[in-house]
């Protein structure tokens, strides 16, 4: 798989709770923050679509970003 194309994500905090880790991210979009879920079940988060397609952002823009895997213990 290649990820070259799209915009990377820089990941804020992820919270723990029962059902889901939540990854609050810097969209590289909008410069927003917008927050996804990342389940337990998945060992990368990998490629998201923006929140903020639709809204923000210019025509011709991928809509979707990459987000890193951050170390999480
Ligand atoms: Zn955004």
């Amino acid at each position: 798989m290649s990820t070259g194309v799209l915009p990377v994500a820089e990941v804020l905090s992820v919270t723990p709770t029962k059902t889901t880790r939540l990854v609050v991210i810097r969209c590289p979009i909008c410069g927003r923050q917008h927050c996804h879920g990342w389940p337990y079940s998945l060992g990368s988060i990998g490629t998201r679509v923006a929140h903020c397609v639709g809204r923000n952002v210019p025509p011709g823009s991928p809509g979707s970003y990459y987000v890193p895997t951050p170390e999480v213990s």
